[in-house]
């Protein structure tokens, strides 16, 4: 690794998250000298996995830990990740919806298990995701491309029968009229548990989207754990980055264009404020404004937890999914997460859970194990979440507390301190709608190309938006490719 910036590069780009990283590989492929510069000591931004000193041998994913859209991606699908020693693997239930007073709702890999544990909803269930998930690289390509183009599986007669489903479900479940294609409560809590990733006042379409998406993707590749954390998904890009010349140098944050060395093309994997920050004089003023004012999403602040055993979950099916949704009803999720968006702490607020062992046995060490948690909170938040997240876990795993050797709780304030793009813990670098969805982080036809200063946007900042996917990074990579190389092919990325 190098410790100064080089005094000239083809390529410059900040930050090392799986975007920068995504395009650092693209661009070193097509044969360009790239240098990556990363604020932190650590590579991999919101795909890392660490030691945080909380138990001898365990190691923690201090952001993401469940990879449905590494998986699907078609970024991850060219770059052949699992090809490259990548071992992610679907537990047997890609998410559990634990409730009160009834047995927890699981979204098994299998849909037929899923359609027959949902009673009279099961032959709904069967028809939207049932019927979404063979589709599955349909709704795919719908949702991470640029929102610029067409992708060309949708120009098939396939298209005909999953697009409009697709959209079917995003209207029905984006709207008031949400609950109508279910008739149980255990059916609309289980999709509400998959909406509620994308944070923020429920219904909506943008979470109908998520949900659209997430809830496919469970049915078809599952919701993949990496072996070893997802760390080993920056690793692999790394070796390819530097396989190929590329250089990674950390510890150097990116405050003004100056601290970056002169390039031809500089691809900013940044919060679009900080985009502005960077660049400020240097654009023209509309956009330097309009990126300023892309808001914020609401908060999330994390737990990371050693436990002594297995989280005893009331009803033990929910033990046999990577990712559990702690919220309760439908109802419950939506009222918290309206807490949260009118700047309220909930006593309940929504909850994600996920034990990597459940797939992963080598991250039990001596007996004890990690436990990945996070908690949605208003923006900026300074409280400690730990009681919060633990009360949450023990409303539907009593004896929970019991098990808990250590923790290490980040109030939503906080969450910068190890990502500065994680502004009062907004994990998706800007509020998630369905006009943000295509229209992120303004309005304009190219939305990663910086005003025509040679910098582009290539973070979750751009569409398609948050996830482990690479596909912003991708989408960048391929206009600084033909805006300033007058490269229009895109290069081979595959292992060999
Ligand atoms: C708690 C949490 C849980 C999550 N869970 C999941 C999950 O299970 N599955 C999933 O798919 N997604 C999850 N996500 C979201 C996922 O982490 C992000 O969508 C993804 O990491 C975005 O990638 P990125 O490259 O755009 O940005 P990041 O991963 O945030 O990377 C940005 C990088 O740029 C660096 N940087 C920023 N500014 C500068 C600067 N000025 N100078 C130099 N370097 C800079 C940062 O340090 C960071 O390394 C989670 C996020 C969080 C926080």
């Amino acid at each position: 690794m190098s410790t100064h910036p080089a005094p000239e590069v083809d390529v410059v780009v900040v930050g090392s998250g799986p975007n920068g990283l995504a395009a650092a590989v693209t661009l070193a492929r097509a044969g360009l000298d790239v240098q990556v510069l990363e604020s932190e000591d650590t590579i991999g931004g919101g795909a890392r996995t660490l030691d945080l000193g909380l138990a001898p041998g365990i190691v923690h994913d201090i952001c993401s830990a469940a990879h449905p859209l590494a998986l699907a991606s078609p970024f991850f699908d060219a770059f052949d990740v699992q090809a490259r020693g990548v071992r992610a693997i679907a537990p047997t239930a890609s998410y559990a919806q634990p409730l009160d007073d009834e047995p927890a709702a699981i979204a098994w890999r299998d849909v037929e298990r899923t359609a027959a544990g949902l009673g009279a909803d099961g032959p709904t269930w069967r028809a939207l995701l049932g019927t979404l998930s063979r589709h599955q690289d349909l709704v795919v390509e719908l949702s991470l491309g640029d929102k610029r183009s067409i992708p060309p599986a949708l120009l098939t007669p396939r298209a005909l029968a999953a697009a409009p489903l697709f959209g079917a479900l995003i209207g029905l479940q984006g709207t008031p009229a949400w609950n109508l294609p279910f008739r149980t409560e255990r059916a609309r809590a289980l999709l509400g548990g998959v909406a509620a990733h994308a944070i923020g006042p429920m219904p909506s379409l943008a979470m109908a989207a998520t949900a659209g998406l997430l809830g496919t993707i469970a049915h078809g590749v599952g919701w993949p754990l990496p072996v070893g954390g997802s760390q080993s998904i920056i690793d692999a890009l790394v070796a390819d980055l530097r396989a190929h010349g590329g250089q990674i140098l950390t510890g150097h944050r990116v405050r003004t264009w100056r601290d970056a060395p002169a390039a031809r093309a500089v691809l900013l994997d940044t919060t679009a404020g900080a985009a502005a920050d960077i660049l400020s004089n240097r654009l023209p003023a509309s956009l330097e404004r309009a990126l300023r004012r892309f808001p914020h999403g609401d908060g999330a602040a994390k737990v990371d937890f050693v436990l002594s055993g297995p989280v005893p979950w009331r009803d033990p099916d929910v033990g046999e999914a990577g990712t559990q949704h702690l919220g309760g009803t439908r109802a419950q999720m939506a009222h918290a997460e309206a807490e949260v968006a009118a700047g309220k702490l909930p006593q309940r607020p929504m909850t994600l859970v996920s034990d990597p062992s459940v797939v992963d046995p080598g991250r039990i060490h001596d007996g004890l194990r990690p436990l990945w948690a996070y908690a949605h909170v208003p923006a900026g938040d300074t409280t400690d979440p730990t009681e919060l997240v633990t009360a949450q876990v023990e409303r539907f795993a009593p004896g929970f507390r019991d098990m808990i050797v250590a923790a290490r709780g980040i109030p939503a304030s906080e969450m910068s301190a190890h990502n500065p793009s994680l502004v009062g813990g907004d994990i998706s670098m800007g509020r998630v709608t369905m006009a943000g969805m295509i229209a992120r982080p303004t309005a304009r036809l190219d939305p990663y190309r910086l005003a025509g200063t040679g910098w582009y946007l290539c973070s979750q900042a751009t569409p398609p938006g948050p996830g482990v996917h690479g596909m912003s990074g991708w989408h960048a990579a391929r206009r600084v490719l033909a805006q300033e190389f007058g490269v229009t092919e895109m290069p081979d990325l595959s292992p060999a």
